[in-house]
């Protein structure tokens, strides 16, 4: 799937849609997400223009890799979420029902989170 320059978060990272910023460096910004799903749930993404996690893992430069993953846990660091726990998550592809088309890296935390995914049955 070819990148799209104009999805959402690429927008955010031009600065032409507001965010609600927690963290930035070289390699990567990190923002409250817009429909938070727990009581603190943030969004890593990184700066280079990737489509989802599998995009990223094949073609991302190893620095970047590491920049992105250190900024993923910084952003949990300032959000005070290293003693209590938290979960990280992507999302790649359909039927994952990721929407927005750039690597994002949720952060949910801030209470009990309860059990990882539903059961299918
Ligand atoms: P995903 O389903 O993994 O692609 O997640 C996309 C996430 O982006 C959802 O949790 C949305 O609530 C969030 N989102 C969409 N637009 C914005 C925005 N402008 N600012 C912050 N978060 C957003």
């Amino acid at each position: 799937m070819a990148y799209d320059p104009n999805n959402i978060f690429a927008r955010i990272l031009r600065g032409e849609l507001p965010a609600r910023k927690i963290y930035e460096d070289e390699y990567a910004l990190a923002f409250h997400d817009i429909h938070p799903l727990a009581p603190v749930h943030a969004l890593v993404i990184p700066k280079g223009a990737y489509v989802s996690f599998d995009d990223f893992a094949a073609t991302a430069r190893a620095a970047e890799i590491t920049g992105f993953f250190r900024a993923v846990a910084k952003t949990a660091e300032l959000l005070g979420l290293g003693p209590t726990g938290y979960r990280i998550l992507a999302n790649h592809g359909p039927d994952s029902h990721q929407e927005v088309p750039h690597l994002h890296i949720h952060v949910f935390g801030g209470g009990p989170l309860g059990p990882m995914l539903t059961r299918l049955s």
